[in-house]
């Protein structure tokens, strides 16, 4: 028997047939045309499964169920509450999507699909309670407890990039001052460095854009900061102060066996893990059971198909509708 993993993001819709295992036999993709609204989107997914379907000879009637990963927040039952890259607010994709196909859906958050991912195949396997970070444009969480997915009381819990952490010079998209994405993510270390820059600072960064400074990015912050331009060592060292002090707080609640950290952010490496985990053991509470495992994430892009695959599995596997 098989499981269908579905990765709905606001640019792109991947869905792969995924064995018991979580190795991915087929996948195919297509753009999610945000414009053609919810039932457009919807379509398309069903189209994409038929064609996973057509490619590996498996028929629909051999699949036990199928995981969505969405860009929003969502309710046990597959009501997406919203999901701001695609401009939706209470669309019930699972609803429509189990008329469609006769299978089990199940809907998660894209991060904690991903979470699902790492548990099952990648950085946190092997543990029983793991955190799964990833660092983008924005910042998502993902919570395993004991060998579960916690996602809270009403599904709309683990939102990590919006626990606020401090004051900050520009506002999150949610509206509030301070959330940690502000603070943490590719999109903050842009900000803090253009600020830097435009308040007069000296950096060679600004030479290697041509002076365009939207094409800064966090891998040239990085590469920078590694040949010790004074601007990209700011930005970094900024960034990685507000990421242990997040992490640091996850570990003082949670105390998780290992966090993963992906994303893009994720691709400066030891680098980036090295100066993180000494600053993590300056505000973790147990100062002497400095234990949590901080690792890179293993699945990089297919971590959306393998962990909604495995998210149905294992919702279907605790007796969910
Ligand atoms: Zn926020």
């Amino acid at each position: 028997m098989y499981y269908m993993g579905v990765d709905l993001g606001g640019t792109s819709i991947k869905v792969g047939l995924i064995t018991e295992e979580g190795n991915i036999i087929n996948k195919v993709s297509g753009p999610t045309e945000v414009e053609k609204g919810p039932e457009g989107i919807i379509n398309k997914i069903v189209d994409l499964i038929d064609e996973v379907c057509k490619l590996t000879g498996i028929k629909l009637e051999a699949i036990k169920a199928v995981g969505v990963g969405i860009p929003g927040v969502s309710r046990d039952d597959g009501l997406v509450y919203f999901a701001t890259n695609l401009f939706w607010t209470n669309v019930p994709i699972g609803q429509s999507l189990r008329e469609k196909l006769g299978l089990p859906v199940y809907i998660e958050n894209d991060a904690t699909v991903a979470a699902v991912a790492e548990f099952i195949k990648g950085g946190t396997k092997g543990t029983n309670n793991s955190i799964f970070l990833t660092l983008g444009t924005g910042v998502g969480g993902g919570l395993i407890i004991n060998k579960k997915v916690y996602s809270g009381s009403h599904g709309i819990g683990t939102e990590m990039g919006h626990m606020v952490i401090g004051k900050n010079f520009y506002d999150c998209n949610c509206g509030n001052n301070g959330c940690w994405e502000t603070f943490v993510s590719a999109t903050a270390m842009n900000k803090h460095c253009i600020k830097l820059l435009e308040e007069g600072n000296k950096s060679t960064i600004i030479d290697k854009v041509a002076g365009e400074r939207r094409l800064i990015n966090a891998k040239l912050i990085f590469d920078c900061a590694t040949e010790e331009d004074e601007v990209a060592l700011l930005v970094v060292e900024r960034m990685i102060k507000y990421l242990a002090i997040g992490i640091a707080n996850l570990i003082n609640i949670f105390d998780p066996e290992v966090i993963a950290i992906g994303g893009g952010i994720s691709g400066a490496g030891n680098l980036l893990l090295d100066k993180l985990k000494k600053e993590i053991v300056k505000t973790i509470y147990v100062k002497n059971m400095n234990i949590t495992e901080i690792v890179l994430a293993q699945l990089g892009n297919d971590a959306g198909i393998i962990g909604s695959g495995m998210y149905g599995k294992m919702q279907l596997e605790e007796g969910q509708n």
